[in-house]
C-alpha cells in the first residue's frame, strides 16, 4: 500500500527523522491560512501516488500569498502527468504546503528489501532529485549500500559510513546518522516495503531534512498496523483493483484484452505467459485463490467483465482444494447476473471436474471447452480477435 507524502512525513517525524514544517491543504483557503501560520515562503507540492511532480509542474515556490493562492488555485485540480502517472495523469486533490528549505545539497537515502541476500539493504547517493533507477543506470558507483544484519539491526557505524561515503562533515554527520537509522527503525517498525528520502537534503545551516519522503507498506503486515491502514487513500488506486480487494481477490489490471481468470498465483502467471506465447495480451491478472467460494468467483466475473478493453475470457481452473463446481457455479451465476458479452473458454482439471462440465454444459451458455492449457490459450487469442 502506497500513501501520500505528508503522511510519510507525519509517520518518519515520529522516529527522529526530520522533515520541513507542513500542512496538508484540500482547498485554496486552506492553503492560505497553512501559509499564514507557516510563514513565507513557502513551497506547495501536489498529493498524488506518484513521484516527477517537481518536472511537471505539481512542486511550486510561492514568496507571497498572491503567489500561495495562484499556486495553490493551479494544482488543486489539476491532472498531474509525470513519467509514472501514465499519460492519463493524476487529479490532484490536496496540497502539502510546507516551509520552503534553503537547499545546499540534494541527496538520496533509500531502504528496501534486497532479495537476493534476504537482507534490507540501505542505500545512499550524492545523486539526490535523479531518479535511483537512472543513477543506477548511469553510475552505478554513486550508490552506496549497507545491507542490515537483521539480528542486529542496523548498526551507527554504518550509518557513519554512508554519511562520509555522502561527503558530509562536521555537525552533518551526526544529524544524517540519526535521521538514516531513524528512517531504518521507521522502515522495519512500520512494516515497510520500501522508504525512499528523494531528496534528502543539507541545508544552508548544515541542518539534515526530508524534502520528499516516499512510502510503500508490505500489504501482509498492514493488519498490525490499524493507523497506517487508516491512510489509504482509495481515490489512488486503480478503481477496479480496489472493488477487487473487498472481496479478497488477487487482481492487477493490465493492458491486454483477455480477461483471465484462474486459481493460484503461479497457475495465473503461467496462464497468462500461455496467452503471450500464442501472440495474445492479457487484460488482468486475477487470482481467486484456493478456497474462493461462488460468490467471489461471481464478483471475480464481474470484475473482468465490466472491463470495456475484454474482448474475450479465459477460465483456467485446476481444481485442488478449489473444486470445479464450485467455479462452474459462480461463472453461471456471474454470467447470468451480467449480461455476457465476449467469448468465454473455460479450462477445468481436477476435483469435481465432471460436475463442473455438467453445470457448464447444462447452463445454456455459450462456452468455448478447451481440453488443456495450450488448447485454452490458442481459443482465447483466435477469441479476441474475433476468429472463433
Ligand atoms: P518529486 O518531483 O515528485 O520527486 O517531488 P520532490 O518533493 O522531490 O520535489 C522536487 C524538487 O523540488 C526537489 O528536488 C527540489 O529541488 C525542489 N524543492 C522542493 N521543495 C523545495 C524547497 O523547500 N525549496 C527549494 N528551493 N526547492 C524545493
Ligand atoms: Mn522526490
Amino acid at each position: 500500500m502506497n500513501i501520500h507524502e505528508y503522511q510519510a512525513k507525519e509517520i518518519l517525524k515520529r522516529y527522529g527523522v526530520t522533515v520541513p514544517e507542513g500542512k496538508v491543504a484540500f482547498s485554496v483557503d486552506e492553503a492560505v491560512k497553512a501559509a499564514e501560520e507557516l510563514g513565507l515562503p513557502v513551497v506547495i507540492k501536489a498529493q498524488v501516488h506518484a513521484g516527477g511532480r517537481g518536472k511537471a509542474g505539481g512542486v511550486k515556490l510561492a514568496k507571497t500569498m498572491d503567489e500561495v493562492k495562484e499556486y495553490a488555485g493551479q494544482i488543486i485540480g489539476m491532472t498531474l502527468v509525470t513519467h509514472q502517472t501514465g499519460p492519463q495523469g493524476k487529479l490532484v486533490r490536496k496540497v502539502l504546503v510546507e516551509k520552503a528549505t534553503d537547499i545546499k545539497r540534494e541527496l538520496y537515502v533509500g531502504i528496501v528489501i534486497d532479495r537476493a541476500v534476504s537482507r534490507v539493504v540501505v542505500m545512499a547517493s550524492s545523486e539526490g532529485g535523479m531518479e535511483i533507477e537512472e543513477v543506477a543506470a548511469k553510475f552505478p558507483e554513486k550508490i552506496l549500500k549497507e545491507h542490515v544484519d537483521p539480528a542486529v539491526g542496523m548498526m551507527p557505524f554504518q550509518a557513519r559510513k554512508l554519511a562520509f561515503g555522502l561527503g558530509m562533515e562536521g555537525k552533518q554527520v551526526n544529524k544524517a546518522v540519526k535521521f538514516i537509522l531513524g528512517l531504518y527503525r521507521a522502515f522495519v517498525e512500520t512494516d515497510c516495503s520500501l522508504a525512499e528520502i528523494n531528496p534528502l537534503v543539507i541545508t544552508g545551516d548544515d541542518d539534515v531534512l526530508a524534502l520528499d519522503a516516499k512510502m510503500n507498506f508490505d500489504s501482509n503486515g498492514l493488519f498490525r498496523h490499524p493507523d497506517i491502514l487508516e491512510m489509504r487513500d482509495v481515490d489512488e488506486e486503480d478503481p477496479m483493483e480496489y472493488e477487487a480487494s473487498k472481496y479478497d481477490l488477487s487482481y492487477i489490471s493490465l493492458d491486454g484484452n483477455i480477461g483471465c481468470m484462474v486459481n493460484g498465483a503461479g497457475l495465473a502467471m503461467a496462464t497468462m505467459d500461455m496467452i503471450k506465447l500464442h501472440g495474445g495480451e492479457p487484460a488482468n491478472f486475477l487470482d481467486v485463490g484456493g478456497g474462493a467460494s461462488t460468490d467471489q468467483v461471481r464478483n471475480a466475473f464481474r470484475l473482468i467483465l465490466a472491463d470495456p478493453k475484454v474482448k474475450a475470457i479465459l477460465v483456467n481452473i485446476f481444481g485442488g482444494i478449489m473444486k470445479c463446481d464450485v467455479i462452474a457455479e459462480g461463472v453461471v451465476q456471474a454470467a447470468k447476473d451480467v449480461e455476457l458479452s465476449v467469448p468465454l473458454v473455460v479450462r477445468l482439471e481436477g476435483t469435481n471436474v465432471e460436475r463442473g462440465r455438467q453445470i457448464l454444459n447444462e447452463s445454456g451458455l455459450n462456452i468455448i471447452s478447451a481440453s488443456d492449457m495450450r488448447d485454452a490459450a490458442e481459443k482465447a487469442v483466435a477469441a479476441a480477435k474475433g476468429n472463433l
